[in-house]
């Protein structure tokens, strides 16, 4: 019997991406037999910002990548060891690989797994230096540690219903809910994010949900920007030539914040007219300028060991130029690296299905088609105010009209 056809999203080079037949996936790594994992069939499978690192060239992803970390499917086949999840459950994945038996995943650390990569801790689908593992933004995907790993549904035609809120389980939603909670958001809160990507706009309605008094989202691009301020936040546009406390202090009357969030990563741009300039330390040290003394700043935002596509050759190797000593003089405190998404998975799918959060309504979902994956990264690399799910089966149709632009 001839195996069945499967289709990705391939990185093929600096700005290239590319639809193509990919094989279809086994319960295996290489030569690692994976009998925990089980194989799905993909309902959507988003385009994230961290995607775009390696597409545009700014990391060492080789050619041939399938791309993929945000996963939501359909299980079509159980590996002999799997014992709880079911052929037919919908399940999410979350995008960390985390094999549920080492000692960061028993303390819920799951995004530095230690036996998942062999170069370094923590491993993801579809992306550079994490473990090797296949990439989601496909028809099929392989994913190992079925049992520890996912997060079913509890009702099908529920989360058929509200696939585009559920759908960024996987990623942004507990990327931006962990950026606010290692922030220290707490009701009455005042917070800062920078970027109004996904992921900020994910924080920005975490941040709400946790109670925050004001959240000020800063980007310069206005489409963001009203993005966020569609749903309650305040848009501060940082084309304008003012200091960040300044800026802040045009919002809250006051200089600085309780907490802070990075939300944009190292290829952050300068604030103000050379805001078409890059400059990675940017966000952080606006964070540290405008957080209160002794305030923490989450940093979902990426940042790498190695940046080929950079301006200077410190930041080629990650070397940045951080103002460190006013945030020890500040006594802050920082918290950078992925997110273990799977520790706040549950809560945040309980938040959905009760009607708590609209996150897809938030981000502006746009579903398309896997053939139009590529042009879905060009619109998004433009920056398009939406996050891109793809549908690669073409079985949503309208799922969720209230949550499509
Ligand atoms: P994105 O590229 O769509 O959004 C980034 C936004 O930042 C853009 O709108 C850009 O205009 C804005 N920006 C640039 N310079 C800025 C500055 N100085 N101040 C404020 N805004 C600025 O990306 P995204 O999908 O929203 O992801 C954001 C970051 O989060 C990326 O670095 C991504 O890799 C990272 N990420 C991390 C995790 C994790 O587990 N830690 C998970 C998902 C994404
Ligand atoms: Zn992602
Ligand atoms: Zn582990």
């Amino acid at each position: 019997m001839s195996s069945p056809a499967n289709r990705g999203v391939v990185f093929r080079g600096a700005g290239k991406v590319a639809v193509e037949s990919i094989p279809f996936p086994e319960l295996a790594l290489g030569n690692r037999q994976c009998q925990h994992g089980v194989i799905l069939k993909i309902l959507t499978t988003n385009i994230c910002g961290s995607d775009q690192h390696m597409v545009r060239g700014r990391t060492t992803a080789p050619e041939g990548l399938v791309l993929g970390h945000e996963i939501t499917g359909e299980v079509i086949e159980c590996g002999r060891d799997v014992e709880f999840i079911k052929v037919g459950d919908i399940v999410s994945v979350p995008f960390n690989v985390a094999c549920g038996r080492c000692r960061n995943c028993r303390r819920g650390d799951t995004h530095i797994c230690l036996h998942v990569n062999e170069s370094r801790p923590g491993g993801a689908y579809g992306y550079v230096d994490m473990g090797g593992w296949v990439g989601g933004q496909a028809e099929y995907v392989m994913v190992p540690y079925a049992d520890f790993q996912l997060l079913v549904f509890p009702d099908k035609a529920q989360a058929l219903e509200k696939i585009l809120d559920l759908t960024m389980l996987s990623d942004i939603f507990p990327t931006g809910f962990h950026g606010c909670v290692t922030a220290g958001v707490q009701p009455g809160s005042t917070v800062y994010i920078a970027g109004a990507g996904p992921v900020g706009l994910a924080a920005a309605v975490s941040a709400q949900l946790l109670g925050a008094a004001c959240v000020i989202v800063g980007d310069m691009n206005d489409k963001r920007l009203e993005q966020a301020r569609s749903f309650g936040c305040e848009g501060l546009d940082l084309k304008q030539d003012a200091s960040m406390p300044e800026l802040i202090e045009s919002v809250l009357g006051v200089p600085e914040v309780d907490c802070a969030v990075d939300a944009v990563g190292f290829e952050a741009n300068c604030h103000g007219h050379n805001h078409t300039h890059e400059q990675p330390a940017t966000v952080l040290n606006a964070a540290m300028e405008i957080t209160q003394a002794g305030g923490r700043v989450g940093i979902p935002g990426l940042y790498v060991t190695e940046d080929p596509g950079a301006a200077s050759d410190e930041a080629k190797h990650g070397n940045l130029s951080m103002k460190f000593g006013l945030g020890w003089a500040k006594a802050m405190s920082f918290h950078t690296g992925q997110t273990p998404a799977m520790r706040y998975q549950r809560q945040l799918m309980q938040a959905i299905l009760h009607d708590r959060v609209q996150i897809g309504k938030a981000v502006n979902v746009q579903t398309i088609s896997l053939d139009d994956a590529p042009q879905g990264y060009a619109d998004f690399d433009g920056g398009a105010a939406k996050k891109f799910v793809i549908d690669p089966h073409g079985t949503l149709g309208s799922a969720s009209p209230r949550a499509v632009s």
